[in-house]
C-alpha cells in the first residue's frame, strides 16, 4: 500500500533516545485517511513519534473490516517505493498486486506476500470486484545498508498453520512454536499470526536479542501482564526468552519482531533512505517518470498491466532535517 497522506512528515527514525528501556509500552493507533473517493481510512501504530522501529518492522497499517460498499475499498494507483520490503498481510478479501518487476499476484488472507523493493519498484493496489469486506494489514521492513540497494523481487508463502489448544498461529516470517518460514529476510525478522480462544494463555519461545510488538486485532490481551486492547500495538524491549501472551476474550493479533534495526533511516512518504538529499532526488526520479501528464519508464519502472494514473509525490516539507546517529 501507498502512504497517501497529503503531507507526510520526514521522520528521521532512530533508537529512542530515553524512555521506557526494559519494560512494556502500549501505542494507541492514529487515524490515516488513504485517500480515494470515499476515503478508506488506516490506523496507524507504527512509526510513532516515541518508537519508530520494532526490529526492522518501520510502518504499520491496520484496517477494517470495512465494507466495501461504504469504504470504496483498495484502489492504490502506481507509486514508488526505495529501500524496503512491504508484507501485506489479509484476514479478508482479495487485492490484486500489480509491480514494476513484472509480478502480478492475488493477495488472500492467511498468505504473505512480500515485495521487496530494493534499489527501486512501483507497484498498485487494488481490492478485487469479488472482496465485500475487506480486513488486514499492511507493513514496511526496513533494508539494511547492505540490502537496501538489491534488485526487486516478489516472494509468496502460505504458511500451514500450526494449532495448539485454544490456539491456532500462522509463521509467515521466522520462526515460533516449531513452525518456520522458508522466507529469507535481510535482518532477522518475526511475523506471525495468532488466533487465541478466550482464557488461553499463550507461553512462546522468542529470541531474547529481539524486541517485538503485538497489535492487537481483535479482542484483549494480556502481553506480559500489561492489558492491550482491541487495535493497540504493545512493544516489549528484547531481554527475554518468554512471551506470555493471554486472551482475555477471543482474540486475533499480529506478534512482530526483529534485534534492534542499529541504523539511522529517512522516512518520507514511500521512501525509506539515509539523507533527506536522498530523498529529494528519489523524488525527483519519480516525478521525471511522471513528466507530461503520462507514466514513462525510469529508475522506478512501469508495472505491466496496469491501468491507473501513477501518484504523484506530495511537496517535500520547508524544512530541512538533519539526519541523527
Ligand atoms: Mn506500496
Amino acid at each position: 500500500m501507498s502512504n497517501l497522506e497529503d503531507r507526510p512528515d520526514e521522520l528521521v527514525c532512530d533508537q529512542p533516545a530515553t524512555g521506557a528501556r526494559g519494560r512494556i509500552e502500549v501505542m494507541t493507533p492514529r487515524e490515516v485517511p488513504l485517500g480515494g473517493p470515499r476515503a478508506m481510512t488506516v490506523r496507524r501504530t507504527l512509526p510513532q513519534r516515541e518508537r519508530s522501529l520494532i526490529g526492522a518492522w518501520c510502518f504499520l497499517d491496520h484496517y477494517g473490516p470495512d465494507d466495501v460498499a461504504d469504504s470504496g475499498g483498495m484502489l492504490v494507483a502506481p507509486h514508488p517505493h526505495t529501500g524496503l520490503q512491504t508484507v501485506s498481510w489479509l484476514f479478508t478479501g482479495e487485492i490484486e498486486h500489480r509491480d514494476s518487476a513484472g509480478h502480478h499476484a492475488m493477495v488472500r488472507p492467511g498468505e504473505l506476500n512480500l515485495m521487496t523493493a530494493g534499489h527501486a519498484i512501483s507497484h498498485s493496489e487494488v481490492s478485487t470486484p469479488l472482496t465485500t469486506v475487506l480486513h488486514g494489514a499492511q507493513l514496511w521492513v526496513a533494508l539494511p545498508a547492505s540490502a537496501r540497494d538489491v534488485e526487486p523481487t516478489f516472494e509468496h508463502f502460505a504458511p500451514t498453520p500450526v494449532t495448539g489448544q485454544g490456539w491456532e498461529a500462522r509463521v509467515f516470517l521466522g520462526s515460533l512454536l516449531g513452525s518456520s518460514s522458508p522466507v529469507s529476510t535481510a535482518t532477522p525478522l518475526l511475523g506471525a499470526e495468532l488466533l487465541l480462544g478466550a482464557g488461553t494463555e499463550l507461553h512462546l519461545d522468542v529470541d531474547p536479542g529481539f524486541e517485538h510488538g503485538v497489535l492487537v486485532d481483535t479482542g484483549i490481551v494480556s502481553v506480559g501482564d500489561v492489558e492491550t486492547k482491541q487495535h493497540e500495538l504493545a512493544y516489549l524491549p528484547p531481554g527475554s526468552q518468554r512471551l506470555t501472551v493471554e486472551a482475555l476474550a477471543d482474540a486475533r493479533v499480529l506478534l512482530l519482531g526483529g534485534p534492534p534495526f542499529g541504523e539511522a533511516i529517512v522516512m518520507w512518504w514511500n521512501f525509506v533512505g539515509r539523507s533527506h538529499d536522498e530523498i529529494v532526488g528519489f523524488r525527483e526520479e519519480w516525478m521525471a517518470q511522471l513528466s507530461d501528464g503520462g507514466y514513462v519508464d525510469g529508475r522506478f519502472g512501469v508495472p505491466t498491466g496496469n491501468a491507473l494514473a501513477a501518484i504523484p509525490a506530495p511537496a517535500l516539507p520547508n524544512a530541512r532535517l538533519r539526519e541523527r546517529r
